[in-house]
Order: structure tokens, then C-alpha cells, then sequence
């Protein structure tokens, strides 16, 4: 994001991340990659020592009360380290925010201020292996009361901190009767040592490798009633908050893992030569390199501006649905962006862009997985066209706005509009 676009404290928040960033040690991405680092614990230490974890929340629980512009930027710095650790950053913010907005001041005060602190890690456990697009239909964990607990029974698949999170934020059917299945699911947080919480299979990923990504199964795991974030059956609001920042992290994570491969091939290009010239100067080298950066710097600027549409639904100045909209634009650009800049930088960089010298390879099979998680393209588009038909179909959109479509040279010829 544009410097001059944030405010002060939004740019020191973006600075700070740029700094930490600079100080993981390569290392840890070598030994994350070579799979002998399973859960980097460690980056979780170096974010909290630079008090950079959890930034949105109230300062009583060690954040900094951000804007999401703020906390946008600093994932789009985290974006560099790849898609791993951007998302290992996320999390804290993804699960963090149903709690902010939801919770008792209890879960706050023991989970946003484990977050801030680096002392708790969360994770969400959503995914079933039923489905993930179709989450909410697709459902099979069930949480049914009992006295004054909730025993948890069923199944999460593709779990990032499946293995090494301390708490999960996960969803489950609580009122098995409901007809409308968004009025029959509930949230909840179950703490890793809940007696029946199992992680079985560890997945082996194309990329995006020490997420500790596993399913993990719940068999009688009894939860007490205090872990309940909002109303009982009311999981599908707090679902809804919390895919703003599922949503915005991905996208602002993809502008910066673009970047770093871009910047990469950029540098090679300058350097490397072919018919007697530096490749960038051969046309087809820079313009791909100038289409994937125009492509990125205008992804990064729909992040913004989704960001700021975020902050505005902070203020109840715009709806969610509104929010909702823009935010899955953003996810659907960056990530496709992001895919296609680091598949432009590994062309640019020839045969030694596949190989492991370089991490443009490492970067392009993290990449893969922004067109999937979260909400895939597909499910981006479906939401984008679902409100736009929604927002159309009021006869408020259309006051003080033109109709174009009046504008026809042959607009009066009715008997010709036909459409069944
Ligand atoms: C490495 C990794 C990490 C992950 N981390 C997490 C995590 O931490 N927590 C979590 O809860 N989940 C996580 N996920 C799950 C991820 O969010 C889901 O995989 C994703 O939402 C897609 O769900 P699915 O795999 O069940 O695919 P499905 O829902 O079965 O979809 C399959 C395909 O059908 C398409 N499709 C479905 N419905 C439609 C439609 N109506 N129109 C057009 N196309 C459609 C989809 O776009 C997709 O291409 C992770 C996944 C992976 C691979």
C-alpha cells in the first residue's frame, strides 16, 4: 500500500512489519521448507517481541487498535516471507476478531491477550471434509448441550495449526431441527488439551509447507459453555465477521508474495543477458515485468480500498453485505494476480526460476493455494454477482443515477425487448 495513502499510525504499524520481516532468519524458511520445522513457533516469538501480533485489538488486551488499513499493510509486508508465515501472522487476526466482537470480556481477556502476547496461538478448524465452499449446507459436526457444557462430535479437514495451535475457533450444528441451517450453527473455542480433540492425518502439501495443516477430529470433546462466542445458533453472524479478515489477509498477503517475486526477476533480469542485451531489455521481459507490477499495485489498491471499506463497517457506515462484496473482490484480484505475477517472474528467470537457488518455485506452489483458501475464486465470484444483483434490484441504486440504457438509439422500440 501507497505510504501516503495510510495514516501515521498505519504507517508505523506497516514499517514495523517491514522491519520484522527483514529480521527472520532465512534459516527458518530453509528449515520450514526442507519440513524440518513443522510449526514455526519461533516467527510467532519474533512478531510478539515486536509487539505486532493481534494489532486491531483494544490496547487493555496488548494490541494497538488499528484500522484495518493498518493491519492490511502489515500482512502485505508478511506476504513477503511467502504465504506460510503470512497466514501463520493472519491468524491471530482471523481468529482473534469473532472474539473481539463477539466474546465475553473472559475469552478476551485469556485469548486476545494470549494472541498479542505470543503465549496462545489460534487456528480456525471451519473446513469439513464434507465441503468447504458449501460450508454451511455441506455440515456434519454437531455440538449438543449438556448441564453446562457442549459435547463437540464430527470432524475439521485442512486445518492450518492443526497440529501446534493451542485454540481453535470452529463451527458446529447446535440445533440440529433448525430448517435454515444459518440459524442452526453455533461458534465456539476449543482449547487444544479438550479431552477427545484427536489430530489424525498431517496433509502433504504442493506448498505452503510448516503450517502443521492436519484434520482434526472431535469425539465426545466436551467444551464448557463459557467457549460459546455470541448467541447460541448464532454462528452464522459470527461467521460473517469473521471472514473480513479471513478475506483481506489472503488478499493483502498475495500483494506482497507477488511482489517479492517480481522484485526478484526485476533484479535477475538487469543482470542476466541473451542476444548481446540485458533480458530486460528485450520487450517481452519487461513488459510482463511491467504488466504483473501495474497488475499488483492495482491489487494492492483494491486491498486498500476494501480495507477502508472495513474500517467504514466498523462505523456502521456501510453494510456488510457492501463490505462483503468489495472484500471478495479483493481476495479474487490479489490472489489471481499474485498467481499469475509469480508465474510471469519464474518465465522471466528461465530455467534457474525452477529450481530451488532461487525461491520463485517455493513462492509459485505457496501461490496456488491463494486461488483456493478462503474462499475460493469461484466462491469470490458467486458472492460479487449475488450483492451486485441484490444492490440493483432495490429501486434506491438507481436514484440520481442514470439510465444509460435509455441512451439507445432505438430505445423505444419495446416490442423489441423481449427476454423469454
Ligand atoms: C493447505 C490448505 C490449508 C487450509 N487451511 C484451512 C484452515 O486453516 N482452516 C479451514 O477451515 N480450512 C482450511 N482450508 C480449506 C479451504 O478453505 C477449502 O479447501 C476451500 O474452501 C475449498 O473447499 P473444498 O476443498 O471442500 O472444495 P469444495 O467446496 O468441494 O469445492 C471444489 C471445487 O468446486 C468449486 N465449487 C464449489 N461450489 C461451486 C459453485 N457453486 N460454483 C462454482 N464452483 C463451485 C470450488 O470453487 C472448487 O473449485 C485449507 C485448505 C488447504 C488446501
Amino acid at each position: 500500500m501507497e505510504d501516503f495513502l495510510l495514516n501515521e499510525n498505519e504507517r508505523e504499524i506497516k514499517y514495523l512489519a517491514r522491519k520484522t520481516v527483514k529480521s527472520v532468519p532465512s534459516d527458518l524458511i530453509r528449515s520450514i521448507e526442507s519440513e524440518n520445522e513443522k510449526f514455526p513457533r519461533e516467527f510467532i516469538d519474533i512478531n510478539a517481541g515486536a509487539n505486532i501480533l493481534g494489532l486491531r485489538y483494544p490496547k487493555i488486551y496488548g494490541g494497538r487498535e488499528s484500522s484495518w488499513v493498518g493491519d492490511m499493510s502489515a500482512v502485505e509486508e508478511m506476504g513477503y516471507l511467502g504465504f506460510t508465515l503470512s497466514c501463520m501472522y493472519s491468524l491471530g487476526t482471523i481468529v482473534g476478531e469473532p472474539i473481539n466482537k463477539f466474546g465475553t470480556k473472559e475469552q478476551k481477556e485469556k485469548y486476545l491477550r494470549g494472541i498479542t502476547s505470543g503465549k496462545l496461538y489460534g487456528a480456525e478448524a471451519i473446513t469439513e471434509p464434507s465441503g468447504g465452499s458449501d460450508l454451511f449446507g455441506m455440515m456434519k459436526t454437531t455440538a449438543i448441550k449438556k448441564g453446562r457444557s457442549f459435547v463437540l462430535n464430527g470432524q475439521k479437514r485442512f486445518i492450518v495449526g492443526g497440529q501446534g495451535a493451542d485454540f481453535f475457533v470452529t463451527y458446529a450444528i447446535s440445533d440440529p431441527s433448525a430448517t435454515n441451517r444459518t440459524r442452526g450453527v453455533s461458534a465456539f473455542i476449543v482449547d487444544r488439551n479438550t479431552p477427545g480433540l484427536k489430530v489424525e492425518t498431517m496433509y502433504g502439501l504442493m506448498g505452503n509447507k510448516g503450517g502443521g495443516t492436519a484434520r482434526i477430529v472431535f469425539k465426545d470433546a466436551e467444551i464448557p459453555e463459557e467457549n460459546l462466542i455470541g448467541d447460541l445458533n448464532g454462528g452464522y453472524d459470527v461467521f460473517n465477521i469473521m471472514m473480513v479478515p479471513e478475506r483481506l489477509t489472503t488478499a493483502a498477503g498475495s500483494v506482497g508474495v507477488g511482489m517479492a517475486a517480481i522484485e526478484i526477476a526485476t533484479g535477475y533480469a538487469l543482470r542476466r543477458k541473451a542476444f548481446g542485451s540485458k533480458i530486460i531489455e528485450h520487450e517481452g521481459v519487461s513488459f510482463r515485468l511491467a504488466e504483473s507490477l501495474t497488475a499488483l499495485t492495482g491489487a494492492s489498491a483494491l486491498v486498500y480500498e476494501a480495507s477502508r471499506v472495513a474500517d467504514e463497517l466498523e462505523k456502521k457506515k456501510v453494510p456488510l453485505a457492501y463490505a462483503r462484496k468489495i472484500i471478495s473482490m479483493a481476495k479474487l484480484t490479489s490472489s489471481e494476480t499474485m498467481w499469475s505475477a509469480v508465474n510471469n517472474a519464474m518465465q522471466v528467470m528461465g530455467g534457474i526460476g525452477y529450481t530451488t537457488v532461487y525461491p520463485i518455485e517455493r513462492l509459485l506452489r505457496d501461490a496456488r493455494l491463494g486461488l483456493i483458501w478462503t474462499g475460493s475464486s469461484e466462491v469470490m465470484k458467486m458472492i460479487i454477482q449475488h450483492e451486485f444483483v441484490k444492490e440493483i434490484s432495490r429501486p434506491e441504486y438507481w436514484n440520481n443515477r442514470r439510465n444509460v440504457e435509455q441512451d439507445a438509439l432505438d430505445f423505444k422500440l419495446v416490442e423489441e425487448k423481449v427476454y423469454d
